[in-house]
């Protein structure tokens, strides 16, 4: 099932889309939801995020380029960071690049969705907690990374978080590829089985740390092809089973000058 936000006539809407057509809903796609009755082509609306996050949580660094490079010991303290919720836009919205920002990179990533409360969940039971998954696009200003390895403030702009086009609750997160084109042109297509830290491992993890509530978005890691755009660049990044999120990357008007 694919679940979406969209917009029509200024008001916000809820629904599930089935190829052209979206049916709205009413109430919290976590727990409890109906449909109204009410259909929309997709054609006539704009799509939103598809959820307002919770809270949002990346990994870094958690892609090789093939099997053979896995390690076969797993980092003691993986590398977690937080991204704000004001970070977060739809398809087809602009991402900024903050005036003074000289390097700014896409990251296409599989966006894990939770749907319950976790809190201390083994591995082999994680995937009970997950509501479904979205593409996500970790937008990246190394130039705001900390010396000392700090991470937020450099993936924390505005608009940094594009997420999209859909939740699609029915997906293997294990048996699917992660790709971004710039421009039109491949730059990222990696199967997730390349992943590092794998899905359960990293979710049970942060279990075991914090207690993770319906609407925390996890983005899992991007895949090696990450480089740095430029103004008018469009970036697309795609899960072919959910769908591509599309974004245009335009220059600031105001000057974001920190200090
Ligand atoms: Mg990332």
């Amino acid at each position: 099932m694919k679940f979406t936000r969209f917009i029509v006539n200024d008001k916000v809407y809820t629904g599930v889309i089935t190829d052209s057509i979206i049916r709205e809903i009413n109430g919290d796609i976590f727990r409890d939801w109906e449909y109204t009755g009410k259909t929309f082509s997709k054609s006539e609306v704009k799509l939103l995020a598809p959820l307002e996050p919770n809270q949002i949580i990346g990994i870094g660094a958690n892609y090789v380029s093939k099997v053979e490079d896995l390690p076969n010991e797993l980092p003691e303290i993986p590398v977690f960071f937080f991204k704000p919720t004001s970070s977060v836009i739809g398809p087809e919205e602009d991402i900024i690049i903050p005036k003074g920002v000289e390097q700014v990179k896409f990251e296409s990533e599989l966006a894990v969705v939770i749907g319950k409360e976790a809190k201390n969940v083994p591995e082999s039971n994680v995937l009970d907690y997950v509501f479904g998954y979205t593409v996500g696009n970790d937008v990246t200003a190394p130039q705001y990374f900390h010396q000392d390895g700090h991470w937020t403030l450099g993936k924390a702009f505005d608009t940094f978080t594009p997420l999209g086009p859909v939740i699609e609750t029915e997906l293997d997160p294990f048996n699917v590829k992660v790709k971004a084109r710039l421009n039109g042109v491949e730059k990222q297509n990696s199967p997730t089985q390349l992943m590092i830290i794998p899905i359960r491992k990293m979710i049970s993890y942060l279990t075991r740390i914090m207690t993770l509530k319906p609407g925390d978005v996890i983005l899992t890691g991007s895949p090696l092809g990450a480089e740095f755009v430029k103004a008018g660049d469009i970036i697309e990044c795609e899960i072919e089973e959910i769908g591509t999120l599309r974004n245009p990357f335009v220059a600031a008007k105001e000057s974001a000058k920190i200090g």
